[in-house]
């Protein structure tokens, strides 16, 4: 019994270690069914699909032998015996007609809980009587059978998922890639023609600003004072319109790299100087208090002036803009170990949540009391992203309705991009 359960050890490793269920019947051999004590051994599976059964091995079996056991086993009365309480029963075939009658056990192979198919051994040596021994190694058999069934469907599901998900990622990868190709060039098509247009009206543009003001000032004749009071809603008017025009023109020039820098070593603290300098009406006219935080050793920042500059003429115009009379801003510069960080918090209307992850996009603005009656493009924070990311740095703002917010950016201190004084 030793060297059988040796065998059943060894059949059992064997089968349960292959990944293919055609394999798996091929590596059950004569040889370790020989050294199970069976002279014959014959697997059917069931198809679950079409309930067909299928030989899956034939050890010591002639093919009218098969061709009998197949109708067999399928029989109602076979079929009550294997789910009955002893889970095996016995078919009993004479090789020859007319001789003696062999008896063979068959046993279930159960896969989840459902009869998959059949294993029948049959003994010369002891085929009158039923061994006690060889039904339980039939029994053992089986059930090492059907786990291995479950173990190669098993493989061969997460094999099938895994095939199906690779080629489902690999659709959709090339679904986003040829989408992402669309969006750029439909991105390059709407800077180019944004470009193109802006262009095309700044030329007469400054021509009407340009005749209005020789009509204004009265070199080709005296106006009398309604036709100064059109002249003069001609001129604030086509200004705006200028500048409109120009910040589109920036945004797509910085968009398309086409905007030449001229980065040098440049104090935050000059820039501010001119910049409060710049916006001193504005302040006076809402009676605003501007409050500067800067140590006097600052570092230097590698960036071109104009665009800082521009960078803080739209951040503290916005402050100014959205602050309620007599409030207060703040500019906060702060010297860190690798960058320059500088914070420009008002106290003003504030940005509602739903908003702030938008306000950097092109044309948006927030739909609140102050846009309603005050004009603005919405490119303003677009356009400083823009140029913050040029310069490697880095912005972001926190606000709360009604409370006020701050801007936040940093530069980084050393020059980071070669390409910076060329175009980029
Ligand atoms: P614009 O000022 O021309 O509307 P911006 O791009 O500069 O365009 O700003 C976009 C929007 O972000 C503004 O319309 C406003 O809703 C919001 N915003 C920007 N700065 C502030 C601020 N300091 N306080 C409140 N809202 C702000």
């Amino acid at each position: 019994m030793k060297e059988k359960l040796r065998t059943l050890h060894k059949l059992g490793s064997i089968i349960s270690a292959t990944f293919n269920e055609q394999e798996l019947f091929s590596l059950i051999s004569e040889s370790l069914i020989f050294k199970l004590g069976f002279t014959s051994c014959l697997i059917f599976l069931i198809d679950q699909k079409s309930e067909k059964i299928f030989c899956k091995t034939a050890i010591g079996c002639r093919a009218e032998q098969v061709e009998y056991f197949a109708s067999r086993i399928v029989s109602e009365e076979i079929i009550n015996q294997l789910v009955g309480e002893d889970k095996h029963c016995l078919i009993s075939i004479a090789e020859q007609p007319g001789s003696e009658e062999k008896k063979f056990i068959v046993v279930p192979i159960i896969v989840k809980e459902v009869i998959n198919g059949f294993i029948i051994t049959g003994s010369n040596i002891c085929s009158k009587r039923i061994n006690e021994q060889n039904l339980e190694i039939t029994s053992i058999l089986a059930n090492q059978t059907g786990a291995a069934i479950e173990n190669v469907r098993l493989y061969q599901g997460l094999w099938d998922s895994k095939r199906e998900l690779e080629i489902r990622i690999k659709n959709r990868t090339s679904e986003l890639d040829i989408a992402n190709r669309k969006l750029k060039k439909l991105d390059k098509m709407k800077s180019d023609f944004i470009s193109l247009v802006s262009h095309e009206l700044r030329t007469p543009l400054t021509s009407i600003k340009g005749y209005a003001s020789i009509l204004m000032d009265e070199k080709l004749g005296n106006l009398n004072p309604s036709q100064k009071e059109r002249l003069a809603k001609i001129g604030k008017h086509s200004s705006s319109l200028a500048s409109l025009v120009n910040n589109l023109l920036d945004v797509s020039r910085i968009e398309s790299g086409k905007v030449e820098m001229k980065i040098e070593q440049v104090s935050i603290k000059e820039v501010l100087d001119g910049i409060v300098d710049v916006l001193s009406p504005q302040l006076q006219e809402k009676n605003l208090a501007l409050k500067i935080e800067i140590p006097s050793d600052i570092s230097p920042v590698w960036v071109d002036r104009s665009q800082l500059e521009r960078v803080f003429i739209n951040l503290l115009g916005n402050a100014i803009k959205f602050s309620p009379e007599k409030a207060k801003i703040t500019v906060s510069v702060l010297d860190k170990k690798d960058c320059i960080q500088v914070d420009i918090s008002d106290t003003g209307i504030g940005i509602a949540s739903d908003d702030l992850p938008k306000i950097f996009d092109e044309f948006y603005r927030a739909d609140n009391s102050i846009n309603k009656y005050k004009k603005g493009t919405g490119l303003g924070l677009s356009l400083v992203k823009r140029i913050i990311d040029v310069h490697k740095g880095k912005i972001s703002v926190k606000s709360s309705l009604n409370r006020g917010s701050t801007f936040s950016f940093i530069l980084p201190k050393r020059k980071c991009c070669q390409k910076l004084n060329k175009r980029f």
